[in-house]
């Protein structure tokens, strides 16, 4: 069976060329997106092993959060930049199911999360979702998840408003029009239980504390959060 899969695969990539989104070289696996040299190349961070890392403080008189963290830095017109378009805005699944694995092998790695029991994605507002059919939030989870063996749970979470572009918009402006954004839909889901929340890219972290805020009410429940990427 191998044999015949990579025989296919082979063929596949004689008509459709499987490049590395980093460099353009051509070797790399089919579920791939970038070479060995690209990854090699990511800004690791070093958050998800650091205890009182800058995501952490992030949500510091915040929220109350057990641990936090992102794997790599993200930067205007880097490989990472190029990686998360094409889960965002190029219907590249496969990119964020690699990326998520990107992640998850951090985490695995570390054992900061290891009393963590489920996984879940911070939900997209509808508008959002019917455009590009699908949340990279939950993409990026279930690479996680294909790495470190945990349950993702997509549906327990739900956004509830359509909010406004924030771009211009201060911390506290951007918290007003976060708040009643995210309802638990499926409360005795995640009851007692400790959350994983993840989302792409953490930027001044209003997302993530709305929704953790929302999920923290649910009795019995521990947060954490983990990101792909984190702005400098
Ligand atoms: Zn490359």
């Amino acid at each position: 069976m191998k044999v015949a899969k990579n025989y296919v695969n082979d063929f596949l990539h004689l008509f459709f060329p499987h490049l590395c989104i980093g460099c353009g070289s051509d070797i790399l696996n089919t579920q791939d997106i970038l070479c060995a040299k690209c990854i090699d190349d990511l800004p690791v961070t070093g958050f998800i092993a650091a205890m009182g890392n800058p995501v952490e403080k992030i949500f510091y008189g915040r929220i109350n959060i057990q641990r936090a963290g992102s794997a790599f830095y993200f930067t205007k017109n880097s490989v990472m930049q190029h990686a998360i378009i094409q889960l965002k805005y190029k219907n590249n699944k496969p990119a964020g199911i690699f990326l998520g694995k990107l992640l998850g092998w951090q985490i695995a790695q570390s054992t900061r999360f290891d009393d963590v029991d489920l996984i879940v994605p911070v939900p997209l507002n509808d508008k959002k979702f019917y455009k590009r059919g699908y949340n990279q939030a939950e993409i990026i989870a279930k690479g996680i998840a294909s790495i470190w063996h945990r349950p993702v749970a997509a549906n327990v979470v739900e956004r509830v408003l359509f909010t406004e572009t924030q771009t211009h918009k201060n911390r506290v402006d951007r918290w007003k029009t976060m708040e009643g954004v995210f309802t638990v839909s499926q409360p005795e889901a995640i009851a007692n239980k400790h959350i994983l929340l993840v989302d792409d890219v953490i930027t001044t972290g209003s997302t993530l504390e709305a929704c953790g805020q929302t999920i923290l009410k649910i009795p019995g429940i521990k947060l954490s959060i983990a990101t792909l990427a984190y702005t400098i």
